[in-house]
């Protein structure tokens, strides 16, 4: 054995650890919540890491991995999926409408339908190439001016659109609470605006607060830097 490939086999490792460490304490608040482990959906965010890092985690089992970028997926994933064709991809960042045909290809699931342009797009892509996602409608809970999602007030409006002018199913709803506020109140009022609009998913909830999503009903955690490690 080299000295490099021990280097190599220590950092996996970490991963590895830190992997089922974020799996127990998933686990541990959906029991203490009264929710079964299986309703809980772990989405470990790769983005910014490479193919190298990724590989220890699918080896340990992890299938659902979120990237914000559409040429940052498009350079690791398509390579990864040859010896993972079960993996499910989640697009958590801002998508542009001249990328939606590349999206589309790519992912399987995209958090971050945040306006009816993008909606339009992603419908027409869909229907091209014969092809279904899961689509999650960003809210902008704390109705921050800078940051991209559906305000609150209009989120009802929005689904309806999506549902009878372009025949487009929502799944779910995603969001990102600011960075200043506590995020409970978020994630509360995501979930009673799921149950409002009859929507069973919800995304919310990272590596600094995923227990606390999970406490108030997140179906899926976007989950990076408490697995990969901090992002240089
Ligand atoms: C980067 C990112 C995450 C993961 O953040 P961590 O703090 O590293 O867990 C989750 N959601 C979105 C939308 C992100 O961009």
């Amino acid at each position: 054995m080299s000295r490099d490939s021990a280097t190599v086999s220590t950092s996996e490792d970490g991963v590895v650890k830190r992997l089922i460490d974020v799996r127990a304490r998933i686990n541990a608040a959906a029991l203490d919540a009264g929710r079964s482990v299986e309703s809980v959906t772990l989405v470990a965010v790769s983005k910014t890491y490479e193919a190298a890092d990724i590989v220890p985690v699918l080896a340990a089992g992890q299938r659902v991995f979120g990237e914000n970028r559409v040429q940052e997926a498009k350079a690791k994933w398509p390579a990864l999926r040859e010896h993972h064709p079960d993996i499910s991809l989640h697009l958590i960042g801002p998508l542009q409408s001249n990328k939606a045909g590349e999206a589309v290809v790519l992912f399987d699931v995209i958090e971050t339908i945040d306006r009816p342009k993008i909606a339009a797009a992603v419908a027409a892509e869909m229907a091209k190439q014969g092809r279904m996602l899961d689509l999650f409608v960003q809210i902008n809970t704390g109705e921050e001016p800078q940051k991209a999602g559906i305000a609150p007030k209009d989120a009802a409006a929005f689904v309806a659109y999506c549902r009878d002018e372009l025949r487009l199913a929502i799944a779910g709803l995603m969001c990102i609470p600011p960075v200043e506020d506590m995020p409970a109140p978020h994630f509360a009022l995501l979930a009673k605006m799921a149950g409002e609009l009859g929507l069973a998913k919800f995304s919310m909830g990272m590596s600094s607060d995923f227990e606390c999503a999970v406490s108030l009903g997140a179906t899926h955690v976007r989950v990076g830097s408490a697995i990969f490690g901090a992002r240089g």
